[in-house]
């Protein structure tokens, strides 16, 4: 960011904050609206409020006095105009419009006590650089401290070192659309000529977000093309343990289960090797399913092996799997970090002999001193969290082995195809029996007081609540203090006797897992969080949620955190405080909330209420950021983009034509240049 001319490391991150941190994230900044300057009227005939853009002489300075603000007063012929300024000093502005000297000067006009004035001139020029002040100018979205003009200028220069690169579109393609070059489609996005300019529609905006799909399908097709021509195995297990441990399950499986598995047992039998996405809200029953799936590997007298993104979600799993794998007599390993020396050598032993059949781990799996007898079925939770080449890593331990991505993170379809293209998905629609819907509540932040009150009366009466706290993007730092801050206080309060905990993202993973074992054992009753604790947690007895400042978190986050509560077969209460007045959208999000606990449907609403222009990426989602793509308005792209990548790929699979050069481009400039590696991996 700073190799552009005038950007110092202080704008740099203001700018990598809003924009981000390459260039060519900048040329992405798209502009949301405009600023027509092309209105020149004399000033004896300006009108209050106008932006315009005049030929100015200046006539004399009278410099501020106590809160008087700065003036230059000018004349064009016509009319005076008055110039104001606060807080700037008087020899900038002796330099900027000396006496006597012409100026173009652009602003918005206010009439005070009959003068026309503008205060701070959004452009002041000499006469001869009037082209640097753009009859249309494009305004961009800001972070609070970055100067409009600053992120203008630097998207300007941007635009200007934009290079011509490769066509990567197919020509008749390109040409049926009316597509420009990707160097003109930049300059045009960046420079509308009127409010249709900004429009999802136009030529240039259409080409980009096809750019932004298309590099996505390819990446996706690529792996897809890689696993294709690996042969799979043909695992049929005799389901005899599944039948074991099924009848001490103590419940039916969901019909969703039941399908879920059975779709993981086609492919399992079938000659490819599985890649397949089982998603499903937390608590309905994903674990469950993926043992079935393991035992199948177990049947055939294979291993399989479950990877978490953290210790407290490995260790959840051990002890599940654990418990319902028991009355086979099967016996679940445990690796992660934390185990060592001797433990770890004889858990290396056993996973390399086979005797342990069934591995649930962390990235400690990866480890190259990690090396399975056979293992031909690698389970990844909580998929997003990982890299595609973790993901991978795990699945490379084996011979044509088997992957079972699972995410509790619902994905409305349109993006799924989007970012995973027609990857084989089982979702569990429904949840097991015995659950009651969560009593959710929307309430200003300003009862909070009233609120810990009746969550100390709950308490005493043996529920187990949690407290989260907001997450504020810019600072995680403002984040810590205020849940450290919301924890003294509750710590402190007489009616919750000191059992109270807290947990959040810099703490030791240690630490972190004794304040989750007390709140899940007897040690607390309430525990002050931040929106790092694990999705996958599971307290059954914790029946409250308390969430402040809902308003800033995002529908699916919300739900996901929701989802923490109501797994028993207690009532449960989620309250969500927000800070008063209540935005429209903010205000929808809290209803729909209120209204359902559809994972599935809240993703489409939250997909709709976020609109294309904002960044679907959010870290809870774990989804790369569709920035040039508004699915609203590029859907129908996303078939032709499906369709030319997997066109492409057959007739060059290594992308060793011109066109293939092209692509890599295309693919390093969306970063998803880790799919090229697969050409070679192959
Ligand atoms: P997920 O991993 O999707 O969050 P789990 O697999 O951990 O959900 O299941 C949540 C809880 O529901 C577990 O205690 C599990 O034993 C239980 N459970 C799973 N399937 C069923 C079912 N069909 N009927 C009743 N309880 C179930
Ligand atoms: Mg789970």
């Amino acid at each position: 960011m700073t190799t552009l001319t005038g950007i110092g490391p202080n704008l740099g991150r203001l700018i990598e904050r809003v924009a981000g941190k390459l260039i060519v994230d900048l040329l992405w900044h798209l502009p949301t609206g405009l600023i027509d300057r092309s209105d020149a009227p004399p000033v004896a005939e300006i009108e209050d409020g106008a932006i315009v853009t005049l030929k100015l002489t200046v006539e004399r300075h009278e410099p501020g006095m106590g809160r008087r603000p700065y003036r230059v007063i000018c004349y064009d012929g016509t009319g005076f105009i008055t110039l104001i300024y606060f807080n700037v000093k008087s020899d900038y502005l002796e330099r900027l419009l000396p006496v006597g000297a012409e100026r173009i000067v652009s602003g918005k006009v206010e009439f005070y006590v009959g003068i026309p004035q503008i205060a701070h001139p959004d452009h002041v020029v000499a006469v001869d650089q009037a082209d640097r002040i753009k009859p249309i100018e494009p305004t961009y979205p800001l972070t609070a401290g970055l100067p409009p003009r600053v992120l203008q200028r630097a998207v300007a220069s941007a635009v200007e070192c934009a290079p011509a690169l490769p066509e990567w579109i197919d020509g008749p393609l390109r040409r049926q659309r009316g597509w420009p070059s990707w160097q003109d489609a930049i300059a045009a996005v960046h420079a509308p000529q009127g409010s249709a300019d900004l429009s999802p529609s136009t030529p240039a905006r259409e080409r980009l977000a096809y750019d932004e799909i298309f590099a996505s399908q390819l990446a996706v097709a690529l792996v897809r093309a890689r696993r294709q021509r690996r042969r799979g195995r043909k695992l049929e297990g005799s389901g005899e343990l599944a039948q074991k441990i099924e009848t001490g399950f103590g419940f039916a499986l969901t019909q969703s289960q039941r399908l879920a598995v059975a779709e993981i047992a086609g492919d399992m039998k079938a000659p490819h090797q599985m890649m397949r996405l089982l998603q499903g809200d937390v608590g309905s029953g994903k674990t469950v399913v993926a043992l079935l799936a393991m035992l199948i590997a177990v049947e055939s007298g294979a291993q399989a092996a479950l990877m978490a993104p953290t210790e407290v979600l490995a260790r959840q799993h051990h002890a599940t799997l654990s418990r319902l794998a028991a009355p086979a007599g099967i016996e679940v390993a445990l690796l992660t970090g934390r185990e060592r020396g001797k433990p770890r050598e004889a858990l290396i032993a056993g996973i390399a002999a086979g005797t342990l059949p069934i591995v649930v781990g962390t990235h400690a799996l990866l480890t190259t001193d990690v090396v399975f007898r056979d293992l031909a079925l690698a389970v990844i939770d909580e998929q997003h969290r990982f890299g595609v080449e973790q993901r991978l890593a795990l699945s490379e331990k084996g011979k044509a082995t088997d992957t079972l991505l699972m995410s509790a993170t619902p994905i409305p379809r349109t993006l799924m195809m989007t970012v995973y293209g027609d990857l084989d998905t089982s979702r569990l629609v429904e949840k097991p029996p015995g659950r009651q819907k969560i009593d959710t509540r929307a309430m200003p932040l300003e009862r909070s007081g009233e609120i810990v009150e009746a969550v100390a009366r709950a308490v005493s009466r043996g529920a187990k609540a949690y407290w989260i706290c907001p997450m504020v993007e810019e600072s995680e730092t403002a984040d810590l203090a205020a849940a450290e801050e919301r924890y003294r206080t509750l710590a402190a309060m007489p009616a919750f006797g000191g059992r109270v905990g807290l947990v959040h993202g810099r703490m030791k993973s240690a630490d972190k897992d004794r304040a989750m074992a007390d709140f899940a054992g007897a040690g607390s009753d309430l525990l002050v969080a931040t929106t790092v604790i694990e999705v996958g947690i599971d307290v059954a007895a914790a029946t409250i949620m308390v969430i402040e400042h809902a308003e800033r978190f995002g529908l699916s986050q919300l739900h996901q955190l929701r989802g923490r509560i109501g797994r028993g077969n207690e009532a449960s209460t989620c309250l969500l405080l927000y800070q008063s007045p209540l935005g429209a959208i903010a205000h929808e999000r809290l209803s729909i909330l209120r209204e359902t606990e559809d994972g599935f449907r809240i993703a489409e609403e939250d997909l709709r209420l976020r609109g294309g222009g904002e960044v679907l990426g959010t870290r809870q989602s774990g989804l790369p950021a569709l920035r040039l793509a508004d699915l609203a308005a590029h859907e129908p792209l996303i078939a032709v983009a499906h369709d030319d990548a997997r066109l492409v790929l057959t007739r060059d699979p290594k992308l060793d034509s011109e066109r293939g050069a092209a692509l890599r481009t295309l693919l390093y400039l969306f970063q998803r240049d880790e799919a090229v590696q697969y050409i070679r991996a192959g």
